[in-house]
């Protein structure tokens, strides 16, 4: 990104008639940077110098890309708990050995598996017609004849909540929330209220079914999974959600006055006793290999795409940043640790299962991020560092990020991922590596999130992001907790 990079350093003095082309910007940039980022003493100049050789380097082309392409073709998509997620462990384990990292392991634990065997639902009356639907992840099924019934239409959620229960008398309730577009995603922890928890707010109205406007972005005919979450005190009822245009459909008809009438079909299973696994590899710690600095992304996905952006793009980041500090022969004061999450789709259930068994150890995990917005490029990165030489070295991380186009912002910003938020719970800093998400809702947890949406560059940037944070926090004693003076 030699435009970037220009933009960002020179004084006249220091480019004098010297660059006349790419080449001569890349020479300059390896040249002068180090010396820009020996400034502060928080890191060593041998500690930025590598920081800054990995950075041009990841942006000269890195492993991202294959990575994503090798999963998404090899084991495609991998609903937490089913054979194929375990194909996914299995695909990571012999990778990440390929690659000679320390420490290849997988840590099992047991969930409820769920999978989909079918699902439609059609207009009845007064105009009959199919609707591009699927159940939410965890939807019971249907009786075998599935569910016909009037709709009751709700602008929002708190619509729905506000009416008395027990008197929507069997109707399908319908919830049809329109999401906006946002960079940073920030909007979809409210919409998708709709979708968690919206089915027993709905059991509880006296709905027989419910029905949403897939939480997603995007004008096509993919609906949007994704998980659902029985209260216990509850009926449990079928649960479905519409593309946006055929939600567009079905609220153009019931404005007519007329009453809509539907019919819903879900066949679903579970599996009490279903088996999923976090897989991790690691570059053990040359001085303090007990202090850890945690990077990751989740290995399962939803089952209807093949988890290209929803999470393969971030196994592929995370995996190649890895790659990268091991290439290049580096081996860092402290363990930098790999986990890829099982069955985070489902309820963060591998993050959890983490959570437990590193309890003891939870205190002297450094810092942790996790890649999980898709491959679009980074723009912003934050840090809930509580220390003043926490803050020094997020400050000399950012400079060295700089030339990548990614600002400092500040920290009120969600935390370093979702598997990330139990650690949070647990005390340990966080680094967001924040990405350009404006596309991302249009793809997530559809069949439309394949491999072709993802673009080799964009990823590159996030692994030279990622090994930057990883090999500088790692190569440091430097703690983001707030030592008490
Ligand atoms: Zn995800």
């Amino acid at each position: 990104m030699p435009e970037i990079v220009a933009g960002q350093y020179p004084s006249t003095t220091q480019r004098g008639g010297r660059f006349v082309c790419a080449v001569g910007l890349v020479t300059w940039v390896l040249t002068f940077l180090p010396l820009k980022v020996h400034a502060d003493d928080i890191i060593t100049p041998e500690s930025a110098a590598h920081a800054v050789a990995l950075r041009d380097q990841a942006m000269r082309g890195t492993d991202a890309l294959a990575i994503v392409g090798a999963l998404t073709t090899e084991v495609g998509p991998r609903l937490a708990g089913s054979r194929a997620e375990s194909r996914a462990r299995e695909w990571a384990m012999g990778r990440l050995s390929d690659y000679g990292f320390s420490g290849v392991r997988t840590e099992s634990f047991s969930i409820e598996g769920w999978e989909r065997h079918g699902e439609r639902a059609e207009i009845i009356a007064p105009y009959p017609q199919p609707l591009a639907a699927t159940a939410l992840g965890g939807s019971v099924s249907t009786p075998l004849e599935g569910i016909s019934a009037d709709i009751r239409m709700f602008q929002t959620l708190d619509a729905l909540k506000a009416i008395p229960d027990g008197t929507l008398n069997g109707a399908i309730a319908y919830v049809g929330h329109a999401m906006q577009k946002t960079q940073d995603g920030s909007s979809y922890g409210y919409f998708n209220e709709a979708r968690t928890w919206g089915p027993s707010i709905a059991a509880r109205k006296g709905a027989a079914a419910y029905l949403i406007r897939s939480i997603g972005t995007d004008s096509h005919r993919f609906p949007h999974t994704g998980t659902l979450r029985y209260a216990d005190d509850t009926p449990r009822i079928p649960a479905l959600a519409l593309s946006n245009p055929d939600a567009d459909q079905l609220e153009r008809i019931a404005l007519s006055g007329e009453t809509v009438t539907i019919h819903v079909w879900v066949q679903t299973a579970t599996n009490i006793d279903a088996e999923s696994g976090n897989v991790i590899a690691e570059i053990r710690g040359r001085e303090s290999p007990n202090e850890v600095v945690v990077i990751g992304a989740h290995l399962d996905s939803w089952d209807l795409g093949t988890g290209a952006i929803d999470d393969g793009a971030g196994v592929g980041i995370t995996m190649a940043a890895l790659k990268l500090i091991k290439d290049a022969g580096l081996a860092p004061r402290r363990t930098i640790r790999l986990v890829l999450w099982g069955a985070e789709e489902v309820g963060l259930l591998g993050a959890r299962a983490y959570q437990e068994r590193y309890a003891a150890s939870l205190s002297e995990h450094v810092i942790g991020s996790e890649s999980d917005f898709g491959g679009g490029r980074v723009w912003q990165v934050t840090a809930d560092s509580q220390s003043e030489r926490g803050d020094r070295l997020f400050a000399a991380i950012a400079r060295i990020l700089a030339p990548l186009g990614i600002a400092p912002g500040s920290d009120d910003l969600p935390g370093g991922g979702p598997d990330l938020s139990p650690l949070i719970e647990s005390g340990v800093p966080t680094l967001r590596l924040h990405q350009d998400g404006r596309d991302y809702f249009d793809l997530h947890h559809t069949a439309d999130d394949t491999l072709d949406k993802l673009d080799a560059a964009a990823l590159d940037q996030n692994v030279a992001a990622f090994a930057v944070f990883a090999w500088l926090t790692a190569d440091s004693d430097v703690s983001f907790r707030d030592s008490g003076d």
